[in-house]
């Protein structure tokens, strides 16, 4: 029997007719193989030597028995790179994901969901090859534009904030003659978190209770919700103070940070609170506990 030639990829696929096709073990890829020329042949695989480096080839002898009689089966195993693997690792990608978010934690986090789901899509030849960072973000390099839109927009959905893909023209086909665009999809994730509390047009105080597409916020004088438009948004972080009640009736009081006065809370605190107990607070004209 002629010897049995299967390139591969490391990532489970070998050349039939060449395309690359998906195989579970390469034993059972084999033992197809061979079954092929000797149907009903009984294998004993001992030991199958695999090649560990590029464009290697390995050699195995297979001994296949028909009705009593052995038959030995040469089967050459090369390692190579299948068209989506070959992708990885180089200069070449088809879009750029540009992640932006004046908080650093925001950033951190988004880039670690990013690359959770970027490990789960090598076989839909999803790489990122290029990271680069920037003061108030990064920029992720993609192999796979449809993909990378699509997380674009999961981030976008997750955390609120601004969606846009842009399409450019990268060069044309000298094959089919069409256009190639690599796209540009740029998200700005907000600067805040949850639970953060926000002073909006420099007026109103509010505690950021859901992130997502619509951001809803709790303005905490007026104890109601409010659904906004990130894009729309002029707001700036208030920094959280720990101080302590001074006063429970007839108004809930606390030490003012600032200048260490009882003043009264603007807000109802959703919990009852203790005379002597800490708190956190913001202050912007007047004082807010925000626990
Ligand atoms: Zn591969």
């Amino acid at each position: 029997m002629k010897a049995i030639n299967i390139t591969f990829c490391s990532c489970n696929k070998y050349i039939y007719r060449n395309m690359w096709k998906p195989y579970k073990s390469i034993k059972e890829l084999i033992a197809k193989k061979i079954r092929k020329e000797l149907p009903r042949a009984k294998l004993s695989f001992k030991y199958i030597e695999m090649p560990l480096v590029l464009k290697e080839k390995k050699e195995n002898e297979i001994i296949a028995k028909v009705k009593g009689k052995e038959h030995v089966v040469k089967v050459i195993l090369k390692l190579s790179k299948c068209n989506i693997c070959a992708k990885e690792g180089t200069e070449y990608y088809e879009a750029i994901l540009q992640v932006r978010s004046s908080s650093f934690k925001v950033l951190e986090e988004s880039i670690e969901l990013l690359k959770k789901r970027v490990e789960n899509l090598r076989h839909k030849g999803m790489f990122i090859n290029k990271v680069k960072q920037l003061d108030e973000g990064y920029n992720l390099y993609m192999t796979n534009k449809r993909i990378a839109q699509a997380l674009g927009r999961e981030l976008y959905e997750a955390y609120g904030g601004i969606y846009k893909a842009s399409p450019h023209l990268f060069s044309r086909s000298r094959q089919t003659s069409k256009n190639i665009y690599r796209v540009n999809v740029f998200v700005r994730l907000p600067g805040f978190e949850k639970a953060d509390v926000i002073l909006v047009n420099d007026n109103k105080v509010y505690k950021v209770e859901k992130l997502g597409k619509k951001i809803k916020l709790l303005d905490l004088e007026k104890n109601s919700f409010v659904s906004v438009d990130y894009s729309k948004l002029s707001y700036h972080i208030l920094k959280k103070h720990s101080t302590y009640t001074s006063r429970i009736y007839p108004d809930l009081e606390v030490i003012n940070p600032f200048d260490y006065q009882s003043s009264i809370v603007k807000n109802k605190p959703k919990q009852g609170l203790e005379l002597g107990q800490e708190v956190n607070v913001v202050v912007h004209k007047g004082v807010y506990v925000v626990d």
